[in-house]
């Protein structure tokens, strides 16, 4: 399987380069040069397979010649080392849960097969590979998490100092080993940039300086499996099947609309956003306009400039009419949100964050167009990591599941870090 970047002007890579490189020369992203899709068999077999053999069947043409079969299997057990299931809410209506990894948050899927991937690929090397990151809270503990400990990688996590929960805080700053956590002088977007400029930094080449977010195709293609677990589960009900994600940079959309190519009887996907609302005014108006991100209660998804929108634009072939076929996006206030997570509690009592929320409420619009449908939102995290909304909202107390409480014993561990001078001097 060959990669090509959306920029179109740098060579075809394999997967093993696409990983390690993330992003391609031409700062482009890598996409996939052929989508074939599953057998029927596949489908209609579906609910007597396995999690393993259906992530492996999944993403097998995209790893290629790049990872034997043995091995890619181990990874995916690795990966998925947890359970995904859909829980009915209301009436047709179900929450996909992906919280229960070892961060809490979905991103350990992805975070966890692409460190195995890393460690695959550098398992005879002894030239390291610098993972370098900049969180604003759930991405940082999830890459940590999932890169602890992993051979040939060493993980440099950059964080705005003050602006994450302490929670999020620990996760990334407890575990020591091959995991380094830089506490920014800062916001997000200070932290962003210094990466950027790092990546660009002809003096830092020789780091192999490599990123963790979704624009990495090896933290992004992984995302496909709960979609397919999410119709393992709900395919009994033989309704057409309405998926809902809380959207930030688009990766989790984007690898459902992957799957849907591969063959996957989604009838309609929902990006739900917070008051970020690029997409859903791009769907409205027809052009796309970045604007710059607002902080809201759900701030895993203030993004402004979608970073892997390009990917769906490609995969609609950018044509809108393709899109609005069977793609809607929506866009929900603090306000909103809140009143949600209160009424799901009331009606329910199902405990929903702030991103869950808006995905319920993204679920809900489209929905009430299609009476005849179920619908699945993503509950991308656990409540606890938003208990600062959550508990006041719902007064209550969150229990702390077992995953947080061991880092809440241990002890931060972080250099104070202010320009983009201080962290070369620390990559140095
Ligand atoms: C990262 C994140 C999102 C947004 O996911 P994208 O793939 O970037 O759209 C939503 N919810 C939570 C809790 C997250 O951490």
């Amino acid at each position: 399987m060959q990669y090509f970047s959306l920029n179109k002007k740098a060579p075809r890579v394999d997967f093993q380069e696409a990983v390690v490189r993330g992003l391609a020369p031409d700062r482009g992203l890598y996409f996939p040069e052929t989508i074939t899709p599953l057998p029927h068999s596949f489908f209609q077999n579906i609910e007597n397979l396995t999690h393993e053999e259906i992530a492996f069947t999944t993403i097998k043409q995209f790893v290629g010649d790049a990872i034997p079969e043995t091995e890619l299997k181990h990874i995916i057990t690795e990966t998925l080392c947890f359970d995904f299931p859909c829980v009915p809410v209301e009436d047709n209506v179900f929450s996909l849960e992906l919280f229960h990894g070892p961060t809490m948050a979905f991103k350990d899927v992805g975070a966890r097969f692409m460190s195995r991937c890393l460690g695959y690929f550098n398992r005879n090397s002894n030239k390291k590979v610098t993972v370098l990151v900049a969180t604003s809270g759930d991405t940082g503990g999830a890459v940590a998490s999932g890169f602890l400990g992993v051979k040939g990688v060493e993980v440099i996590i950059l964080y705005p100092s003050g602006k994450i929960s302490e929670i999020q805080e620990r996760q990334l700053t407890t575990l020591g080993q091959n995991i380094k956590a830089l506490e920014v002088d800062g916001v997000f977007d200070d932290c962003q940039d210094m990466v950027k400029k790092a990546f660009l930094d002809d003096r830092l080449k020789h780091k192999n300086l490599t990123s963790a977010n979704s624009i990495n195709i090896a933290r992004w293609l992984p995302q496909m499996f709960y979609i397919f677990f999410a119709y393992q589960q709900l395919k009994k009900r033989n309704k057409p099947l309405i998926v809902s994600c809380p959207s930030g940079n688009f990766g989790n959309i984007c690898a459902g609309i992957m799957a849907k190519r591969l063959g996957l009887p989604i009838a309609h996907f929902v990006a739900s956003t917070n008051v970020n609302d690029t997409v859903p005014r791009f769907l409205e108006a027809g052009h796309y306009e970045p604007k710059a991100s607002i902080a809201t209660i759900s701030n895993a998804m203030d993004v402004g400039n979608p970073s892997n929108f390009i990917r769906i634009q490609q995969l609609y072939r950018f044509d809108l009419k393709e899109f609005q076929k069977d793609f809607s996006s929506y866009s929900f206030s603090d306000t909103e949100t809140e009143k949600a997570i209160q009424d799901i509690y009331a009606r329910t009592k199902y405990i929903t964050e702030p991103h869950g929320a808006v995905g319920y409420l993204g679920l809900k619009k489209e929905m009430a167009k299609h009476p005849d449908s179920i619908g699945v939102f993503l509950e991308t995290a656990h409540p606890i990591k938003f208990l600062d909304v959550v508990e006041p909202l719902l007064d209550l107390k969150l229990p702390i599941p077992k995953q947080i409480e061991s880092v809440l014993e241990k002890e931060k561990v972080s250099v104070k870090i202010k320009t983009y001078e201080t962290l070369k001097q620390f990559l140095d």
